[in-house]
């Protein structure tokens, strides 16, 4: 049985970038690999190089024996091949960008986003109505809604919070979350930069039937990048650093492998390790122009979204990593 959710939407914030000392945050970012953890971002699909199509093509028309047919079934194949050729494959080696090793911001930014979706809850408003400030920009991507990433994140599949829609004249508002981070049609107020490789190793590890052949960053392995949002409240601040795990322990969830080895861990040389966790570390926050205070900000910050907490909105211990 599914039931109503009734997300409440707003007007977006400016896009537009007025001044640079007004409202811009800038975070410097800080991400470690922990100890019992090792990290993959090398599963991002990737579009196959001009190469490998011509490899398919070939070697499908060499295995159809299609030359003592007519011109007309020839080019059918011909046509039939091309349909069928995968766009993308998944490529196993760690993410580099320049030459370097990194997390790409498109993950990080991801994890972060998902974080925050989930931390605020649909709130019982009696019989079988929900209302929540937040709608997952994620239902209906099949890749994302994995049984484990559900039961990790304690979601009701019943309650459907479908994503904000800013496409055309009747959809005008959306979630205080896309407003941060940005929907179909609606640039994000957050850029978030890759996080490049300071410290640490990359490896290649084959661990059986799932996982094989695998380039990961080892533990303790160190990522420096940052974030900067514009037209941002300090609400907006709040909201971000739920993501970033600022008010817990301060540890997220990246790239592949990570529920199915938060589960069952992986063996590897005479230890236990699982995929993906990450302690980020916020080096350097500075707001309208001025360097401020990291701890103090945070706290500001906390203030801004703890109505929420009180309200039944918003859980915040919600996906922190044991
Ligand atoms: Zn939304």
């Amino acid at each position: 049985m599914s039931r109503k959710i009734e997300i409440k939407r707003i007007k977006p914030k400016d896009r537009i970038i007025s001044s640079l000392d007004g409202k811009v945050l800038y975070i410097d970012i800080g991400a470690v690999v922990a100890d019992e953890s090792v990290v993959s971002v090398g599963g991002v699909s990737e579009y196959l190089s001009p190469e490998a199509v011509k490899e398919y093509i070939y070697r499908g028309v060499e295995s159809r024996k299609i030359f003592d047919k007519s011109p007309e079934s020839i080019i059918h194949e011909i046509r039939r091949l091309f349909e069928r050729i995968p766009r993308r494959r998944v490529a196993s080696g760690f993410f580099r960008t320049g030459g370097r090793y990194a997390i790409p911001g498109t993950a990080f930014k991801g994890a972060v986003r998902s974080r925050v979706e989930y931390k605020f809850i649909p709130k019982s408003c009696g019989e079988g109505v929900y209302k929540s400030p937040s709608c997952y920009s994620v239902f209906g991507n099949v890749r994302t809604k994995s049984k484990r990433h559900m039961k990790f994140y304690r979601v009701d599949e019943s309650i459907k919070r479908y994503p904000c829609r800013y496409d055309n004249k009747q959809f005008r508002s959306v979630c205080l979350v896309c407003d941060l981070f940005g929907a179909p049609k609606l640039a994000s107020r957050v850029l978030f930069s890759d996080l490049i490789m300071s410290h640490g190793k990359v490896e290649r590890l084959d661990v059986g039937r799932f996982i094989k052949d695998v380039e990961v960053a080892l533990p303790k392995s160190e990522f420096k990048g940052s974030i900067v949002g514009y037209n941002m409240s300090m609400e907006d601040a709040g909201i971000l650093f739920l993501g970033l795990e600022a008010y817990t322990n301060r540890r997220i969830l990246l790239g592949r492998y990570k529920y199915r080895t938060l589960e069952t861990p992986i063996q590897y040389r005479g230890k236990r390790f699982r995929f993906g966790i990450v302690e980020i570390k916020i080096n350097k926050i500075v707001y309208g122009g001025r360097e401020r205070g990291v701890n103090k900000f945070i706290e500001e910050a906390r203030k801004e979204i703890i109505k929420y907490v009180d309200e039944g909105f918003l859980d915040i211990d919600i996906g922190v990593v044991s």
